[in-house]
């Protein structure tokens, strides 16, 4: 049977980034395994995600691990490029984030933009004149206010990063397979060994945990059945709109709806009301979200998008921590060499950087060294300190 130092389960964005992380630091002298069940990452959180990075969150570690993640991206070729010849581009684009608010609001947005400060975010609070100012093409009659994260912060290519990731990682003698975990065995509180479809079994010291929206399952398998992580289904929908709206940040209207750029064309979402978000596997489509509740708020809140035309779209999984919409980081508290990298609610991608830094760090100096990150840590859900995430999109 092989035997591995560190195994991760799942390699997308936040699996890859753990690897990468580990490989590349020096004080690690271990060997890595990466075990992913499909490298077309065609279902994956990460391929079918919205791209976009802010530091407009509630939660002081939150605004941080994004803008560690800005840093990151802004400054990927000296991480992660592996051919001197063949920079890696993940197509960030830097036109910030604008989250708006009615009366209903501002107490909220308020609040966060003074957390958001205090960390150091380049945000400004526009008013409603200001708003109509810099961004004509919006209709701000019911606006007080909005949030504006002027730097480091926009969207960029999320497959790219991900593949940057592995590359890199590959590049520092990290395995991966492709195959899938289906159990693991356990001695004691130790997970010793996990078992893959293939038939093959793998030992190992550390496992990390990186199956996104599948992550409650894997973690029954080390028989731990109370990972609050479910999978929850978004709708992104790609539209084509003649007019142009220069400048266009990724706007998050009041209602919850968003949309942004995307090239030529334009993308948006929704999450569902609290009542009607069920638990989902599947990747369904229901285009009336587009047609009977999206549209009406795009057309109302941009007048040129009264004229619009849907081109495409696609349903992807949160990993949606139904506790406090937060991610859930770090070892479970009993079955200690079982990390968790897991629940990222909608805005893992933007973490992964600092997320797969803090683990890195864990596994090899057994603590935090530059982010603590232990207010992700699991056993907030056993000592009732829940750590709630206010700006979940
Ligand atoms: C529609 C949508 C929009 C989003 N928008 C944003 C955004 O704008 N900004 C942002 O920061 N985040 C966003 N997110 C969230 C972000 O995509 C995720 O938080 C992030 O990609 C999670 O990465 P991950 O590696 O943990 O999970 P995933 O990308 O889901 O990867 C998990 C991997 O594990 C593999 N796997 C699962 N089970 C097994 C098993 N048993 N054995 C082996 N492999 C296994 C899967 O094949 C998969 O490749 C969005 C998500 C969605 C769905």
């Amino acid at each position: 049977m092989e035997t591995y130092d560190v195994v991760i389960m799942g390699g997308a964005v936040m699996g890859s980034s753990t690897a990468y992380f580990l490989a590349s630091n020096p004080d690690f002298n271990g060997a890595v395994l990466v075990i992913e069940k499909d490298p077309t990452y065609a279902q994956a959180s990460t391929s079918l995600s919205a791209g976009g990075i802010r530091q407009q969150f509630s939660n002081t570690e939150n605004i941080l691990l994004s803008q560690f993640g800005a840093e990151f991206i802004k400054e990927i070729n000296s991480y992660l490029q592996v051919d001197e010849d063949d920079p890696v581009n993940v197509d960030f684009m830097e036109n910030g984030y604008l989250f708006l608010a009615t009366e209903k609001g501002m107490p909220v947005l308020l609040q966060n933009h003074k957390t958001q400060t205090a960390a150091g975010a380049k945000v400004q609070i526009l008013d409603q004149g200001q708003l109509r100012e810099k961004f004509g093409w919006l209709n701000v009659d019911d606006i007080v206010a909005g949030s504006f994260n002027f730097q480091n912060s926009g969207w960029f290519d999320p497959h790219c990063l991900t593949m940057a990731f592995k590359n890199k990682a590959r590049s520092l003698n990290v395995t991966y397979i492709n195959d899938e975990v289906v159990g693991m065995e356990r001695t004691g509180e130790k997970v010793t060994t996990v078992k893959l479809r293939s038939g093959k079994m793998v030992s190992g010291g550390i496992f990390i945990n990186a199956t996104g929206a599948r992550a409650a399952s894997v973690a029954e398998m080390a028989g731990i059945d109370d990972l609050p992580v479910h999978s929850r289904k978004r709708f992104v929908f790609l539209f084509k709109c003649n007019t142009p709206l220069p400048d266009c940040p990724l706007v998050v209207d009041p209602s919850g709806a968003y949309f942004r750029p995307e090239g030529h064309n334009f993308i948006c979402g929704k999450s569902p009301d609290k009542d009607n978000d069920p638990d989902c596997e599947d990747f369904y489509m229901d285009y009336s979200v587009f047609e009977e509740e999206l549209w009406p708020i795009l057309a109302e809140r941009v007048p040129a998008f009264d004229a619009i035309k849907r081109i495409s779209s696609w349903a992807g999984h949160y990993a949606y921590n139904v506790m406090d919409q937060n991610a859930i980081i770090g070892p479970h508290p009993t079955v200690s060499n079982f990390i968790f990298a897991n629940g990222f609610s909608g805005h893992g991608l933007q973490q992964s950087p600092g997320v797969g830094r803090g683990i890195c760090e864990l596994v090899t100096y057994g603590q935090y060294r530059t982010l603590d990150l232990s207010c992700f840590a699991f056993d907030r859900f056993a000592g009732n300190r829940l750590y709630k995430e206010l700006n979940i999109v």
